[in-house]
This record gives structure tokens, C-alpha cells and sequence, in this order.
């Protein structure tokens, strides 16, 4: 009998009941802005900046509209602007290119590794080339992060993490984001908080958070934030930082709060289903299993393997085959961007020169979403499928 999986491979879990409760509360108040709060009441917005900078451990938070408003946000709060260059990932989503360009500047595009991760020594022989990285963690996947600060320490290169794939991992036990002067994480529904759409922005870097807390769009009530600096920080800013409007409402907060509480538990859960894939593929001839550090915590809410130097038919059979068994893949080297893949070449406001060693990479690379709708059971089936097409394609001779 051959086995198919019948699960959607987007179908996050319902937002919990306290958190529909939440919002519902705040739907009959009338009060979604952020800055519309009743006497004494310091709204949903301001005490989820407060708790996420407390479970990050940063002394600022900031919620924003997107992931991608909270890249933007942190490039311009660093004062980076038209014309200037900007190091960032070849692998990584469309919003992290999007989000220089959205400034103006230019990205410098730094390979990625067999290991997925940024390429520490690309990434050195061009550390003069612009004084900031924006850090895209893609996939969740860390690279060296005391090398990589070693190099831009070294270089004055100010980091901007994009940690839309590692809200909760940590390398050597420091949660992702908070290495670089701002972390930036998306609350978007495939990410690890669902609020639909929704971003956030921390740094222990009073003068960076000013700016981004003025450039949300605060106008003047930047006091009402309670994970902010202090109102002297913004004495020297307010008059001279635009507003480009990305606030985050209290509808999302309140949706927010509480999911918020179980981050720690729903990364184990993401990552038992993670290894119920990664053991079902292992050894499977053909197919590199992406080895994860020891000294990285990640979560694992989606993976990624390797069909190394395959033939592109090859590949391309390997996912029609899976998608005909329930089993959608997706390919980061295909020529032409389908649904959220894309190349760093696909990207053609943004300079690039070819990568020959990254280009291998991404011809190779397969991903796949892993949802906490699919039981461990599911994670198994979809190993077993994998396994069995890739197998299938890798012996014939020809496709
Ligand atoms: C989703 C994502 C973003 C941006 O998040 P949005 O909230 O969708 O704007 C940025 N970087 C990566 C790698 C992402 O996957």
C-alpha cells in the first residue's frame, strides 16, 4: 500500500480560547489604538512590549504592523539611508532585501553555507564594505554567533538581527536577538507567535530605541510606552525623527499576551516534531540531513535538507512525486520564485554578482513547513514518503 499524508501543511493551531477572550474584551471597549486607553489603564500594546522585553530579557520592546516594518524600522533608527550599503544573507525572504530597499540603500549579499547559515568568511572579506549587517536568521538556523560578532565587533558593522525563524532559540544559551543592537521578530501566522500580522523591535540601545519608537508613529505619547527609555532619551530626537506610521493595535496585543506564555512549550513541541522528521530522513542515500550545532537551541517550525548537486529535473521530480503523496516541498533553487521562495538573483532592484558556492547551496535545498497541527505520527509519515520518492529518483537512472 502506498501511504499519503492528508494534512495541510498551513494550518497553524486555533489562537487559544484566553486569547480570543482578550480580544474580544477589547473589541467591546472600543479602544483598538494604542494610545486610546482609558484612565490608569496602560492598554494591551504597552504591557506586551513589557512582557516580550522581559522574556527576551532587553530592557526595550517595541510591537510593530510586520516583521518586515520592524527591518525597516531598525535600518532607518540606525540612521541608514539612501545609498547606503547594507551586508545581508543571499538565502534569506524577500522582506529582508525589501526592507533595504525600503530606505534607499543597497544590499551587499553575503553567501550562505552547507549548514544554511551566513558564511562567516565571505561575510569577513567584505566587512569593509558597509558598517551595518542586517542578520537574517533564515530558517532558524544560527550561525557562530560569537564569531559573527567577533568579525563585526571588529569591523564596527552594527548587527540587526532578523529573527523571524528563532523567536525563542538561543546560541549558547542567549536568545537570538539580543546579540546584535536590535532584534526584529515577526508575530505573522507561519511564525512562532500568531497575530495574523504583527512584528517586534528590542535593543538595550536607549538612543535606537528612541528613534524607532518616534519613527512607529508615537507622536508625542512615546511616555505611555512602558518597555521604552526614559523621556530624557527622546528630548534630542522627537523634533527631527519622522513618523512612518507601523504601530501595532491592541487587538493583536491582546492575542498576543497569552500565546506569549506558552512560546517556551510550543518550541519543544515544534521541535519534537522537527526530529521525528529529521530521524526519519537520516541515512537516506542521496539526501544531506543539515547537522545542527551543538551550542544551538533552535525551533524547529520548519526543515530543511539538501538533494546536493542533483540535476534540476531530478529535484523537480523528487517534489512532484512527494506533492502527488501529500507532501509539499519547497525548492529555494528553482529559476523562477514560487510562493515564498525566492533567490537572491530574483531580486532585481538589488545589485548582485553570481555566487557559484551559494548558488550550489539553494540548488539543492528543499524545505518544508512543520506546523503544530501535524501530529508526531504525521512527522513520521512524512519522512517515510520523503525517504522513499527521494529514493525512487535517486536510483533511477534517468527522470
Ligand atoms: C516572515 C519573515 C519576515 C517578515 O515578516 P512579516 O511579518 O511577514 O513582514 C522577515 N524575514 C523572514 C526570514 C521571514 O520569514
Amino acid at each position: 500500500m502506498t501511504e499519503v499524508f492528508t494534512g495541510n501543511f498551513t494550518q497553524q493551531e486555533p489562537i487559544p480560547d484566553a486569547a480570543i477572550e482578550a480580544a474580544v474584551r477589547v473589541m467591546r471597549s472600543g479602544r483598538l489604538h494604542r494610545y486610546n486607553v482609558a484612565e490608569g489603564e496602560p492598554g494591551e500594546v504597552a504591557l506586551l512590549e513589557q512582557e516580550f522585553a522581559r522574556a527576551m530579557g532587553v530592557k526595550y520592546c517595541l510591537a510593530v504592523a510586520s516583521g518586515g516594518y520592524a527591518l525597516g524600522c531598525a535600518l532607518r533608527a540606525l540612521g541608514v539611508g539612501p545609498g547606503d550599503k547594507v551586508l545581508t544573507n543571499a538565502f534569506t525572504l524577500a522582506p529582508v532585501p525589501g526592507a533595504i530597499a525600503s530606505v534607499g540603500a543597497v544590499p551587499v549579499f553575503v553567501g550562505v553555507t552547507e549548514d544554511l547559515v551566513i558564511d562567516l568568511d565571505d561575510l569577513a572579506a567584505k566587512a569593509d564594505q558597509a558598517d551595518v549587517l542586517m542578520l537574517s536568521h533564515m530558517r532558524g538556523h544560527l550561525a557562530d554567533m560569537d564569531r559573527l560578532m567577533e568579525i563585526c565587533d571588529a569591523h564596527g558593522i552594527r548587527v540587526v538581527e532578523d529573527c523571524a525563524h528563532t523567536m525563542g532559540a538561543r546560541w549558547r544559551g542567549r536568545l537570538s536577538g539580543t546579540d546584535g543592537v536590535i532584534g526584529c521578530y515577526s508575530t505573522q501566522t507561519y511564525k512562532h507567535l500568531n497575530s495574523g500580522e504583527g512584528g517586534f523591535l528590542v535593543s538595550n540601545d536607549p538612543q535606537a530605541m528612541a528613534r524607532a519608537i518616534m519613527l512607529s508613529g508615537s507622536y508625542m505619547l512615546y511616555d505611555r510606552h512602558l518597555a521604552g527609555p526614559d523621556p530624557e532619551v527622546f528630548e534630542g530626537i522627537r523634533y527631527n525623527t519622522p513618523n512612518v506610521s507601523g504601530r501595532m493595535d491592541h487587538l493583536r496585543a491582546a492575542i498576543l499576551r497569552p500565546q506569549l506564555r506558552d512560546l517556551a512549550t510550543q518550541c519543544e513541541r515544534w521541535n519534537d516534531r522537527y526530529r521525528a522528521v529529521e530521524d526519519g530522513l537520516r541515512d537516506t542515500p542521496g539526501l544531506t540531513v543539515v547537522e545542527r550545532p551543538a551550542e544551538e537551541y533552535y525551533v524547529g517550525s520548519s526543515i530543511q535538507f539538501l538533494l546536493l548537486d542533483w540535476a534540476p529535473a531530478r529535484v523537480q521530480e523528487v517534489l512532484r512525486r512527494c506533492a502527488a503523496r501529500g507532501v509539499e516541498l519547497k525548492w529555494f533553487g528553482g529559476a523562477e520564485p514560487t510562493g515564498f521562495t525566492s533567490r537572491y538573483d530574483s531580486w532585481r532592484y538589488a545589485p548582485s554578482q553570481p555566487m557559484p558556492a551559494t548558488d550550489r547551496v539553494l540548488a539543492g535545498l528543499i524545505d518544508m513547513r512543520l506546523p503544530l497541527t501535524f501530529s508526531l505520527d504525521d512527522c513520521r509519515l512524512i519522512a517515510r514518503i520523503i525517504r522513499a520518492e527521494v529514493g525512487a529518483v535517486f536510483q533511477a537512472e534517468t527522470v
